[in-house]
């Protein structure tokens, strides 16, 4: 079956016949130690509705499983990264005793990533390997503290359903093979049990691990949510839910009790780390609606995102992404030429390179690009640049930061002046508004951007939500 027919099926039975299953996602600090672990325990016994429980590495573990995947590591590096990740893991064992089902897997697993993690690692499929202990641990520990609480529940191995691409460190999730497998697999199983899996990773058609990328299991609790027609996802995280901005970063950011999943994914696009930017994808075309709460405050309630019924005006918050490269390319036969930008977006399309601004003078064009910290591989590689080189004047800029004003409508009129005023006392790079409603983007320096951000919430949205 093809992926678009797949996800015709998907929605036409997501209309018809929506189960009463939740999917539930803990992310990294929901499941960081046995203490968190209870916790989000709890929100599970309270919901008779949530079937399958997808779960991250505890916090922390993912970044020593990247470390361990760079080339050039110390034979200490090495070790005090192995070190940390089974640290991270005895932490919660010494508060547990691993049924005999689970006490063999796990110790199977723990053996597995030792051996892979003690030599330099060979290939791009090997890194998705090793990326993928952090959430095959958690879940073996995860089901026995949920079974600590009188649930009947099982550990299943995501790999059996999660069908990607073979696109090591951040596949593409194929639909059709999913849904497929989900009914084989994991549906059966969903009447007696609550089912422990893990978001984040997947297999390939040969059945090699995969990885969504930093961050994926948002997006696996969504997709296993469309492969078992949930009627919501669940997120539970460290915040009570989506705010006006990142709260770290203002003190005076509120939550947003509803958001749409065009609001949603905007944020999520733009550096809102609270959910994968993926995540809104299955949820939209099938109808689910996800829930965003705090595992450690579940009873103060969170975010509803869900298909609007009405757009509530104007900016709903501020995202910022740092790392972010701009890419300058210049060539005076690109005046009045045709064909320019093809040749440009087939390289960068080649290299599998998402773009994200774009703005075009008539001799240049210039690109941003993410760059994400801790990615488990570089977004721009040498051999691009020199294969556009070859056709025009390429300049590489770092250190920036995109900064966007998110809202179901931003028609800026009122807005526009004070904005004008906000940024006239920062150097911005470049501005991007006009083929989305629902943003308006633009980039500053790094150094400068979580002033821009904190000067454009108190001064844009507090005011506006004071009216
Ligand atoms: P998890 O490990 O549960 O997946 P993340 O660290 O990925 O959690 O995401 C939660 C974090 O996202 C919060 O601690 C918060 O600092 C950050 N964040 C960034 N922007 C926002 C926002 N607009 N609303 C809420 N949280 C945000
Ligand atoms: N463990 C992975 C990460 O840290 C995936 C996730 O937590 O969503 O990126
Ligand atoms: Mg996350």
């Amino acid at each position: 079956m093809n992926t678009q027919l797949a996800v015709t099926n998907l929605q036409q039975s997501a209309q018809n016949q929506k189960s009463d299953y939740v999917v539930a996602k803990f992310g990294g600090t929901s499941v960081a130690n046995f203490e968190a672990m209870s916790r989000c325990s709890e929100i599970i016994v309270a919901d008779n509705n949530v079937r399958v429980v997808a779960v991250s590495a505890s916090a922390g573990v993912t970044n020593h499983l990247v470390t361990l995947c760079k080339k050039d590591l110390s034979a200490d590096e090495r070790s005090e990264n192995i070190a940390g990740v089974i640290a991270i893991q005895d932490a919660i064992l010494n508060e547990l005793s691993l049924d005999a089902d689970l006490a063999h897997g796990f110790d199977e697993t723990i053996k597995a990533f030792k051996s892979l993690a003690s030599e330099p690692l060979k290939s791009k499929q090997q890194h998705d390997e090793l990326l993928s202990f952090g959430e095959r641990l958690s879940s073996y520990l995860f089901t026995q503290v949920l079974r600590l609480n009188g649930l009947n529940a099982v550990r299943f191995d995501v790999r059996q359903v999660l069908k990607t691409d073979s696109q090591f460190s951040k596949a593409t999730p194929d639909v059709a093979a999913t849904a497929v497998a989900a009914k084989e697999h994991l549906i059966p199983l969903l009447k007696e049990h609550v089912v422990v899996t893990q978001g984040f990773i997947g297999s390939d058609a040969h059945g090699q691990t995969t990885t969504l990328g930093r961050g994926g299991s948002d997006y696996s609790a969504a997709l296993l949510a469309e492969a078992i027609n949930a009627k919501s996802v669940h997120i539970w995280t460290d915040v009570v839910g989506i705010f006006s901005t990142d709260p770290r970063l203002c003190a005076k950011a509120t939550p947003i009790a509803r958001l749409s999943f065009d609001e949603a994914a905007e944020m999520a696009t733009f550096g809102a780390k609270v959910l994968h930017p993926a995540t809104i994808l299955p949820a939209s075309r099938s109808h689910i609606s996800v829930f965003v709460g705090s595992s450690r405050e579940p009873e103060r309630g969170g975010t509803w995102i869900e298909r609007e019924k009405s757009q509530v005006p104007g900016i709903r918050a501020v995202t910022q992404r740092k790392n972010q490269i701009l890419l300058t390319l210049k060539s005076p036969e690109m005046l009045l030429a045709s064909g320019f930008l093809a040749r440009v977006f087939a390289i960068l399309s080649e290299f599998n390179i998402s773009v994200d601004l774009v703005t075009t003078s008539e001799i240049s064009v210039a690109i941003t690009l993410d760059n994400a910290p801790n990615a488990s591989r570089p977004e721009l590689d040498q051999e691009c640049l020199d294969q556009l080189a070859e056709f025009c004047h390429v300049s590489v800029e770092n250190n920036l930061t995109l900064v966007a004003l998110i809202g179901s409508q931003i028609q800026l009129q009122q807005q526009e002046v004070n904005l004008m005023n906000v940024l006239s006392d920062f150097n911005i790079r470049l501005i991007c508004h006009g083929a989305s409603k629902h943003n308006l983007c633009f980039l500053v320096e790094q150094s400068e951007s979580d002033f821009v951000v904190q000067a454009i919430h108190s001064r844009l949205l507090e005011v506006q939500n004071a009216a």
